[in-house]
């Protein structure tokens, strides 16, 4: 093996492989290092977004979808069909199935792109020399490869929460709560962030009385309080029970249930569930890395320290995706990836950290771009809003999706859009139009003058931009 590179990637995540892809299509001699093990004890590329993120609960997300569907919905449209039941294995194994058939596409591409896959944990020494520890059943020896860039893209691991340790059995983290063998009766959740409120709507569709605790007085802090209030109604109304300023204090268990005590508004409060999910964030993964030895610097929460371009404090040395400062999202992680590929290369990387989407996969989705209303109010900017409710939408109608609203902001002297918030059918598609106008900084005026197919979702889209200099047609 030559043990010599040009780039050497820590980490076989979305951020790692796409880093090693583009670095490899761009002539440089590139190997990837990542030692996670699927749960049969098999090497696996993909990271947290393909073996237990992104993918696996966005299949179960549209399996639990397609059975509320059939049970709920299909009547109206004139289709019985009685008796509608759950094969949770089945179901379990479809998603497993789907991570396998993607995990080993990584591995293709990576071959296809003569990146070598180095099996192992990657330990950094001076002078960008890596040490690769292999991991599995049978693993070999030690050894050391050498680079001249270095690419960290270790990720993240959940947040732990020393009242209700994780035991992955009654306890369990997002990884644990993708793999249940049986719909719990009632389903405890820490946590009504992103996780909390995916995996919870999975269970509760499947037939789980699901509980959310969530610490904060506020649902979905972060996301623009119109559409998040509209979110916590239509949650509620699907039967997820959210607890708000629900401090949790302590859990206990009988080998069979989870005790969760908590601090409330209405006082101190005791529940009890068959299974419990801890879902309070998850945090940067420098375990092992050997950080410290190497005098890379870390932020005071964890986070490799980076500069606008993801140069860390050692020469040539990079950082991307969630280990470092930004959204932890799979395609920040990727397009930091890509960035620092051309960089490496000497050419211009590109991330526009002002046009990053946010989708949460409830239905209806939640998708939003650029600011919300409340942080423009908060910097004094002066803006105008533009709002078309699905239910004014013929195509919505026709499909009998009805709820959520798309809402674009614009600046009252500009027109440029600010930000663009909605929760409704497809929103995770619908979004990408307003993320494209934000990149070429464009105006609700240019979004009006496009013309879009009738009928389409994209038609609300529209009528939101006309909505902002009070022309919308619809309503
Ligand atoms: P990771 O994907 O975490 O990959 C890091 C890799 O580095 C891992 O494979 C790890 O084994 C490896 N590694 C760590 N240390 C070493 C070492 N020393 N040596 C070798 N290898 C090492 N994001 C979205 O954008 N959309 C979604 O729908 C979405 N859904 C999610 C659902 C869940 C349940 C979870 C938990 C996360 C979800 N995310 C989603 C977040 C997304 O998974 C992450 O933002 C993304 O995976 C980050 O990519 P990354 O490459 O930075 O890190
Ligand atoms: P999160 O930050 O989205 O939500 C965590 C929630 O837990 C917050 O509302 C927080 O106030 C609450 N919380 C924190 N401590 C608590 C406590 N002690 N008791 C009760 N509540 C508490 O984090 P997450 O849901 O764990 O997800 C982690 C990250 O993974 C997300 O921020 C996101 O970056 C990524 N992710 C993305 C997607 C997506 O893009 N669709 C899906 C899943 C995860």
């Amino acid at each position: 093996m030559d043990n010599k590179y040009n780039v050497v990637v820590i980490g076989g995540g979305p951020g790692g492989y796409v880093a090693a892809i583009r670095a490899a299509q761009l002539g440089l001699t590139c190997a990837c290092i990542e030692g996670w093990l699927d749960p049969a004890g098999k090497p696996a590329l993909g990271g947290t977004c393909l073996n237990v993120g992104c993918i696996p609960s966005k299949a179960l997300l549209d399996s639990s979808h397609h059975y509320t569907f059939i049970r709920n919905e299909a009547a109206d449209h004139g289709i019985h069909v009685p008796g509608a039941t759950v094969d949770i294995n089945r179901m379990i194994g479809r998603k497993d199935r789907i991570v396998q058939t993607l995990t080993q596409g990584i591995a293709g591409l990576l071959r296809k792109n003569k990146v070598e896959w180095l099996q192992g944990r990657g330990r950094l020494l001076p002078d960008r020399r890596i040490e690769v520890m292999p991991t599995g059943a049978q693993p070999g020896e030690p050894y050391i490869v050498n680079a001249d860039h270095i690419i960290i893209a270790t990720g993240s691991v959940p947040t732990r929460l020393p009242p209700a340790p994780v035991d992955n059995e009654l306890i369990v983290d997002s990884t644990g709560a993708l793999c249940f063998r049986d719909v719990p009766r009632r389903l405890g959740i820490i946590g009504a962030g992103v996780i909390g409120i995916e995996l919870g709507s999975v269970w509760s569709r499947l037939g789980s009385k699901v509980v959310i605790l969530e610490a904060l007085d506020e649902f979905l802090a972060p996301v623009d309080r119109q559409i998040a209030a509209e979110a916590e109604k239509i949650l509620r109304k699907q039967g997820l029970d959210i607890q708000l300023g629900a401090k949790v204090t302590g859990t206990g268990s009988n080998n069979r249930e989870v005790f969760v005590t908590f601090d409330s508004p209405a006082g101190k409060q005791q529940v009890v569930f068959d299974k419990l999910i801890v879902a309070v964030g998850r945090r940067p993964n420098t375990e092992g890395l050997g950080a410290d030895e190497a005098g890379l610097k870390l932020d005071e929460r964890g986070f490799i320290q980076v500069d606008h371009d993801c140069r860390t404090n050692l020469p040539d040395v990079w950082a991307i995706g969630d280990v470092v400062r930004g959204p932890m999202l799979a395609h920040k992680a990727a397009e930091e990836g890509v960035a620092v590929a051309e960089r490496i290369a000497g050419r211009p990387g590109h991330v526009n950290y002002a046009a990053i989407p946010w989708v949460i996969y409830t239905w209806p989705e939640i998708a939003w771009v650029g600011k919300t209303e409340q942080e423009l109010k908060g910097e004094g900017v002066d803006f105008r809003v533009g709002l078309f409710p699905f239910a004014a939408s013929g195509r919505a109608r026709a499909m009998g999706e009805t709820g959520g609203m798309i809402k674009m902001i614009c600046g009252t002297e500009t027109d440029r859009i600010l930000g663009a918030h909605m929760i409704g059918p497809s929103a995770s598609e619908l979004i990408a139009e307003a993320v494209l106008a934000m990149e070429f900084e464009g105006s609700s005026t240019d979004i009006a003058l496009t013309i879009h197919a009738h009928p389409t979702l994209a038609e609300a889209t529209h009528e939101a931009a006309l909505g902002v200099s009070r022309r919308s047609l619809h309503i």
